[in-house]
């Protein structure tokens, strides 16, 4: 009986020495951190753990369970047995992909200016949140108003804070040209040493507006000398566009003498049958003017004869022949295409008579015709260089600046344009 006690004790004792030389002797530990990340879908790298005796490796004693699907986010836990102990690591699978974002359409994108600026859509696909499409935000930077180059910028975020962002790149070109109009006839004819008169052009841009001022006039025209001469008219925007017209210019020779531009009509310098211009518009104007400022200082001044044509002059002319006689008739009348009124430049006003240079109308005619443009073309006096008597109601329209003049060298047309 004591001994059985006896064998009780020992086999007691070996057993809490065996126990108590295994715990404080033996290791037990993680291999790698406690808490590991995997990225989802990637692979989980199992590390173990650590476990000894003295030397002696106890790794077959241990247990683990506890599982981990990549495929799927969550946190894991992976438990290590050993008898009476147990070590715990944690495994958190994350989303750590950001979504992808597909822009439809061209990218770079250009257009033109003028023409709106058309979003063609696009897509986001996140691996988690799957079509994440609706949670794109959209920033665009494009100045319609402005040609240039623009950033259209696309903005997704998942549920796990992954972002990603895509730029659109949008040129707006300018490649209009502006459009070039002229005016008047795109031939104009015109005889030697007479004034070209430019008609005038019009040029507009989509984008810079009115660039009429920007046209460039390249004229090649010598009125003095007969030929076929071209006007080239070019215009640019701000963007280089260029817009480019061309006139003909044609200048003939003809029985018709200008000099200096100004038309000269006299008995040696005379104008073809075929010459019918018809009344002067600009001179019209200018003559209602005159008589109109007669008119406020009480002075009637009455249009009498205007425009006359080739075979009106000479009928005009032959029946004074007939009633006074050639000679006679040639100091108060001109020959068929001698006559000023054919250029549609003459007007015969107030009274046909020598005396009405002497009456206020008449004086004040001479004094103020220049103001509208007219000389008086036939003064008293000059008979001898005009070739024709006295005529104080006849004037002739030259335009403000060369009537101005006449008037204040106090010389005749022939005079002044030195064919005296
Ligand atoms: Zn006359």
């Amino acid at each position: 009986m004591k001994k059985k006690i006896f064998i009780s004790v020992v086999v007691f004792l070996l057993g809490l020495i065996g126990f108590s030389v295994f715990s404080y002797f033996h290791s037990f530990e993680l291999k790698g951190k406690k808490t590991v990340e995997v990225a989802l879908g990637k692979t989980y790298q199992e590390e173990g753990v650590q476990a000894n005796l003295f030397f002696l490796p106890l790794r077959s004693l241990v247990r683990r369970t506890g599982t981990v699907d990549t495929e799927k986010v969550g946190t894991y836990e992976i438990t290590y047995h050993l008898p009476f102990q147990t070590l715990k690591r944690t495994v958190i699978v994350k989303d750590k992909n950001a979504p992808v974002i597909t822009l439809h359409g061209e990218n770079p994108l250009t257009f033109s200016y003028g023409q709106p600026y058309v979003e063609e859509g696009f897509e986001a696909l996140d691996d988690v949140d799957q079509d994440v499409t609706d949670r794109v935000k959209v920033t665009s930077h494009i100045d319609e108003k402005t040609p240039g180059t623009y950033e259209v910028v696309y903005e997704v975020t998942d549920t796990a804070q992954n972002q990603t962002s895509v730029t659109r790149t949008v040129t707006i070109v300018d490649d209009q040209a502006p459009t070039l109009e002229l005016e008047g006839n795109d031939t104009i004819y015109i005889s030697v040493g007479a004034t070209y008169t430019e008609p005038g052009y019009h040029a507009s841009d989509n984008y810079d507006g009115d660039v009429t001022s920007r046209v460039v006039v390249d004229s090649k025209v010598d009125i003095q000398t007969a030929g076929t001469y071209s006007i080239h008219y070019s215009v640019e925007d701000s963007f280089g566009n260029r817009a480019e017209k061309s006139r003909t210019v044609v200048v003939r020779k003809s029985d018709i003498t200008y000099i200096r531009g100004i038309l000269l009509v006299n008995k040696t310098h005379s104008l073809p049958s075929n010459y019918a211009p018809g009344e002067n518009q600009e001179a019209r104007n200018a003559l209602t003017e005159l008589q109109q400022a007669a008119a406020k200082q009480g002075y009637s001044l009455p249009l009498l004869s205007g425009y006359r044509s080739y075979s009106y002059q000479k009928t005009l002319y032959q029946n004074y022949v007939n009633r006074d006689g050639e000679e006679k008739a040639n100091t108060y009348s001109a020959k068929p295409g001698q006559s000023e009124h054919q250029t549609g430049l003459a007007f015969d006003v107030g009274d046909l008579n020598s005396s009405f240079g002497r009456t206020p109308a008449g004086i004040w005619l001479k004094e103020n015709a220049h103001l509208y443009g007219f000389i008086i073309r036939y003064p008293q006096g000059k008979e001898s260089i005009t070739g024709y008597a006295y005529e104080p109601w006849h004037v002739r329209y030259l335009g403000v600046s060369v009537a101005t003049e006449v008037y204040q060298q106090g010389v005749t047309l022939e005079e002044y344009l030195g064919v005296a």
